[in-house]
């Protein structure tokens, strides 16, 4: 077993090395340009562009024609929400979002907020999924979009889908979907998803960084999309830019092997999900998963281990990259956002670490995983007067303080 250990698949993935091989001879001697119409160097580059269309498209059911290439999911997000109020601002002016959504959503929903667009951002339940009455509720005769992530990248807990795209549909409401926990790790499918707009990824599935694609429905409804960048008219106009060809290959060969994959990968994932999580729990009290264990992603285990700042328990585990509840943004540390919206109080959000599994831990990284946090947990709670107070029976919520 060799350290460091990587467990912070949410935040990205290794390259697979089969991508690699790939992607490999469009790094070297393949390097047409996919636009250059005259000569085999573009048909070359070209056609290998158009087979890796087809695997992305591939893998969420959706047609080849409907998929445009991007810089990554962070551009496919912008497109689609800043696309579509463009293109469908004069039917109305209202778009909603949920609070959980990742910062690239909910900024670009911010920005097209100051520019005079009405945003709603639901609240969640407890388990961190949407509440469909209140969807329902929300939606007016003005409203023109609806976003919500497949799986969220904090806590893996999985949105109802299906339900809300059907609702969209009913309404006449554009349904777009950040997807790019999701794609790879569990079965999409647009169609029978009712889902129009679906931002997925390279990195986050194996793939490579700075390559990502937005699906765009092209029949029942057709959507259209205001370009947010202009230039040489590729993508049906959508997104111009020279193609990242061993990119979009690397994409394509991602895409893939992960839908050949998936079924034996989720399952061998949520084994060493749960092993991680009997362990951890069995062996330590005042710990709490976050977000619905049922309704998840199988590689995602997020738990708030109470009384342990989530930052010291990282150090602590130095040669284990995994993720804490706490964004570090300029001077401060803040709670996630995420986990506050499930109504954690700030020190169980600090609190919390994610774990994020991947294709490439083994059993043995799991148990050494398990191990190491359980018994830094111990240390630092050792030395912590709160969880000595806790374990003497004392009702921390009726103590007194004085500040000095
Ligand atoms: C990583 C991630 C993004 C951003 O993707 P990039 O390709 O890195 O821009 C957006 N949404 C979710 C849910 C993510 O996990």
């Amino acid at each position: 077993m060799k350290l460091p250990i990587y467990m912070d698949n949410h935040a990205t993935t290794p390259l697979d090395p089969r991508v690699l091989d790939a992607m490999m001879p469009f790094l070297t001697n393949k390097f047409g340009n996919a636009a250059s119409r005259n000569h085999a160097f573009g048909w070359e580059a070209e056609e290998a562009v158009e087979n890796a269309r087809k695997q992305i498209a591939g893998i969420i059911g959706a047609n080849s024609k409907e998929i445009v290439i991007t810089s990554g999911a962070t551009e496919s997000n912008n497109l689609a929400l800043k696309g579509v109020a463009e293109m469908y601002g004069e039917r109305g002016n209202h778009i909603i979002t949920a609070a959980t959504e990742h910062k690239c959503v909910l900024d670009t929903a911010k920005k097209l907020e100051k520019r005079g667009f009405r945003i709603s951002f639901l609240p969640v339940m407890a388990d961190g999924r949407i509440d469909m009455d209140m969807l329902r509720e929300s939606i007016t005769d003005k409203t023109i979009l609806v976003s919500i992530m497949y799986a969220n990248n904090e806590i893996g807990v999985i949105q109802p889908v299906q339900e809300i795209g059907k609702l969209c549909h009913e309404k006449g409401v554009l349904f777009h979907t950040d997807a790019t926990q999701a794609v790879g790790k569990i079965p999409v499918n647009v169609l029978a998803d009712n889902i129009d707009l679906l931002s997925l990824s390279g990195h986050k599935m194996y793939g490579p960084k700075g390559v990502g694609a937005l699906y765009v429905r092209r029949k029942n409804p057709r959507v259209q999309l205001t370009a947010q960048m202009d230039g040489g008219g590729h993508e049906r106009g959508m997104r111009s830019g020279t193609l990242n060809v061993p990119g979009i290959v690397g994409l394509g060969s991602a895409c893939a092997i992960a839908q050949k994959e998936m079924a034996e990968e989720a399952k061998r994932s949520a084994f060493l999900r749960d092993k991680l999580k009997s362990k951890l729990m069995d062996a330590l009290d005042e710990t709490f998963v976050n977000g619905s264990l049922e309704h998840r992603l199988p590689n995602n285990l997020n738990i708030s281990f109470a009384y342990v700042e989530g930052e010291s328990l990282l150090m602590g585990i130095n040669d284990v990259a995994v993720s804490s509840g706490s964004a570090c943004t300029s001077a401060t540390l803040e709670p996630s956002y995420v986990l506050k919206a499930l109504g954690a109080g700030d020190d169980l959000a600090h609190s919390s670490i994610r774990f994020g599994i991947g294709r490439f831990n083994t059993e043995e990284e799991v148990d050494y995983v398990a191990e190491k946090v359980i018994s830094v947990v111990r240390k630092l709670r050792e030395l912590s007067p709160l969880y000595e107070m806790f374990k003497e029976g004392i009702d921390l919520s009726k103590v007194e303080w004085t500040a000095h």
